[in-house]
């Protein structure tokens, strides 16, 4: 299962409606932030998720609406005794970002904080991807593994009732028993995939890499503006086009500009390319089960 929890669904500017980039992203029980832009605390408080929760924070660039926030989480880990380690993933300069800002407020964290540049786990990843934006920039595609399940009626059809072996089964570990039995008696759920592009234009590079996730979680900076592209951001009809070539279950638009205060446009333009689009509010939250 993974659920995710919008945070913060404005870009450049916050407005009184929408904060800089955050999403809560909770998978197999760790908690992981995307980007964490000025406001971000405030948002945490308000949707009751402590920054104790956050395990992983993965930053998508070294914008300041998108790492703004950054320094000022940190400081309350540090308030509340935080003694767990934190994993952070990022561009190359967010190690240097962390370490001058936290030396120029006299704060030392006493926990752990491990830079590494992806995650694995057994029962999710996190992998970055090349996105298109005016500095070097990165999107993230958290995907949970493919579940091996076994069918009871047909173990039972072939009288086998040892839940020692469906374990190991399961786990991929099964020396004593023949790869056909397995084969019938185990059946696979597909693993859920999201994607966060951060900022971006519409390009190839997001495509290739976000082809077939469950969520799109995409810039919709701009309605219809020609500059968009130059600025490095994309329209709501570049998110749905980016939605429907790369054949997505689910579109949402964010990093939504302060300029728009009736959203129902950006939405619309994107529905007519790809209806499966949501433009969620700060704070919304959506479960991929
Ligand atoms: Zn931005
Ligand atoms: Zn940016």
């Amino acid at each position: 299962m993974i659920s995710i929890i919008f945070l913060g669904t404005g870009g450049g500017a916050p407005s009184k409606y929408r904060k800089l980039p955050a999403v809560f992203v909770r998978v197999e029980g760790v908690g992981i932030l995307l980007d964490a832009g000025e406001g971000v605390q405030e948002r945490l408080s308000e949707a009751s998720i402590s920054p104790m929760d956050i395990d992983v924070l993965a930053i998508s660039h070294m914008h300041g609406d998108h790492v703004l926030g950054v320094t000022g989480l940190l400081e309350t880990m540090g308030l509340l005794g935080r003694k767990k380690e934190l994993v952070i993933i990022g561009p190359r300069t967010i190690q240097d970002f962390i370490e001058s800002s936290s030396s120029g407020t006299f704060f030392k964290p006493q926990f752990d904080i491990r830079f590494q540049s992806s995650l694995e786990t057994k029962e999710f990843s996190i992998t970055p991807f090349p996105t298109c934006h005016t500095i070097e920039s990165q999107g993230y595609i958290i995907r949970t593994r493919d579940k091996i399940k076994i069918d009871i009626n047909k173990a039972k059809e072939l009288g086998i009732s040892d839940w020692n072996l469906f374990r190991k089964i399961k786990t991929g570990y099964h020396a004593d028993i023949s790869p056909s039995t397995v084969e019938y008696i185990t059946y696979k759920i597909k693993g859920i995939s999201i994607a966060y592009t951060g900022d971006t234009r519409y390009c190839s590079e997001v495509l290739q890499n976000v082809k077939g996730v469950n969520l799109l979680i995409h810039d919709s900076t701009f309605l219809d503006e020609e500059t968009a592209a130059e600025f490095g951001h994309s329209t709501s009809r570049d998110a749905a086009k980016a939605a429907l070539n790369a054949s997505v279950g689910m579109l949402a638009l964010i990093h939504i500009s302060s300029r728009y205060h009736d959203t129902t446009p950006l939405l619309t333009e994107a529905k007519r390319i790809f209806p499966r689009t949501i433009l969620p509010e700060d704070l919304s939250k959506l479960v991929f089960k």
